[in-house]
């Protein structure tokens, strides 16, 4: 049942232990071998290997530092070598297409946002494949030597294939935007849910960082989640993923991209807020969006004010979108659960009302010591990209590539 169980092969065994001593230098770099050998409980001898051929391939350095345990002579210890390798991380959304060429500290060198359209004659992924390939002629000066290219977006992917199956905005099938990229570049290309991948960046230097079960839920265009169990981020590396966004939550409710109707992201999307806010003004005629654009940042502002329609409003989403998060907290029983979202400038509506939901309709042994806290990053930019990278570096796959040459 668990693969981590099976006995390793050996070039499995490279990589995962490559992985480690990698993530290690980066976590306490810079560190002496000796200590990193114990640390890593790997022998001296294999640490020596191992830091070798990452020196050989520019991933790490050596530097003098004070040790203390050298009683203040300076000692030679190792850290990542992070400007050598660059690599491009990229978001596809509504309407554009976001390009970040970072080193391998995160560092963003130079990012571009890039229209793209919905409607055009060309074919979607040949459009992606030219504004990339475009990017990189743009910015050939100051390219260094590519690691990959980690692609997020909203859809149903299949990550371990690079294949988009299905996206809102784009009305795009099947696409096999990881093969086609992989062919062209020739690069390791990660392409990941957006979610999920946010998911990811949240626990390497967000709001998680170092919880080992966490729910994350999204409610923006498109309304989604993503879960950390046992520290692992649930289906990182298969075509499943957490489907909150197209539950059903009103059997009447209206038709959905996925082929259903009345999904969670038809109730608590930002798209279909403001629609619901549109449809009501007139029966709140005090209300302050009688008076104001009909935006997120407008509602919130409100219902912080005490408008009624507004809070009305906030408390729908957080009815429904609680509904489903009550029942997870009895599958996943997490430590905290994040959300992302615009509609944390609202947080003192939105929040109580789906602990209200978690508190009557969950375990109370699971419910009790939970607590809702904002995600660190807001849904845009390319971090999530970034942490792809990291988790490749850090499991070791992409490492043997680039050791490998
Ligand atoms: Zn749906």
């Amino acid at each position: 049942m668990n693969r981590e169980g099976q006995p390793g092969h050996i070039d499995h065994i490279k990589q995962t232990n490559t992985g480690a001593v990698y993530r290690l230098i980066d976590l306490y770099g810079p560190i002496s071998r000796i200590e990193l050998s114990k640390v890593s409980n790997l022998a001296p001898a294999s640490i020596t290997k191992i830091v070798r051929e990452l020196y050989d391939a520019h991933l790490v350095k050596e530097t003098e530092f004070n040790d203390v345990a050298s009683r203040g002579r300076p000692a030679v210890g190792v850290e990542l070598d992070t400007h050598a390798w660059h690599y491009l991380t990229a978001r596809i959304h509504n309407g554009y297409l976001t390009l970040a060429l970072r080193d391998l500290s995160n560092l963003i060198i130079v990012e571009e946002q890039i229209d793209l359209p919905i409607d055009h004659s060309s074919p979607w992924l040949d459009r992606i494949i030219y504004q990339i390939e475009s990017f990189f002629t743009r910015h050939q000066n100051r390219l260094e030597r590519l690691t990959a290219i980690a692609i997020t977006l909203p859809g149903i992917i299949d990550a371990t294939k690079g294949i988009v199956h299905k996206m809102p905005f784009y009305n795009e099938e099947n696409v096999p935007l990881g093969p086609r990229l992989r062919q062209r570049t020739g690069l390791p290309v990660f392409v990941q849910q957006d979610v999920c991948a946010w998911t990811m960046s949240e626990a390497l230097y967000g709001a998680s960082q170092g919880c080992q079960n966490v729910i994350q839920i999204v409610i923006d265009d498109v309304v989604g989640a993503s879960v950390i169990s046992a520290g692992r981020v649930l289906h990182i590396d298969s075509s499943s993923r957490i489907e909150i966004g197209h539950t059903q939550v009103d059997p009447q409710g209206k038709p959905c991209y996925c082929g259903n109707h009345g999904c969670l992201e038809t109730i608590a999307s930002t798209g279909s807020i403001l629609e619901r806010v549109s449809q009501q003004l007139s029966l709140y005629p005090e209300s302050l969006m009688n008076y104001r654009p009909v935006t997120i940042e407008n509602l919130c502002d409100a219902a912080n004010k005490g408008d009624v329609l507004a809070r009305k409003i906030i408390d729908h989403v957080g009815t429904n979108v609680g509904k489903i998060v009550a029942v997870m907290v009895n599958i996943f029983n997490p430590e905290k659960i994040l959300i992302g979202s615009p509609l944390n400038a609202a947080a003192s509506i939105l929040y109580p009302t789906i602990e209200k939901c978690i508190h009557q309709q969950s375990l109370p042994q699971y419910s009790s010591h939970i607590h809702i806290v904002p995600t660190k990053f807001m849904n845009k930019g390319t971090i999530p990209g970034a942490a792809l990278v990291k988790m490749a570096l850090y499991n070791g796959s992409l490492l043997v590539k680039l050791l490998q040459g």
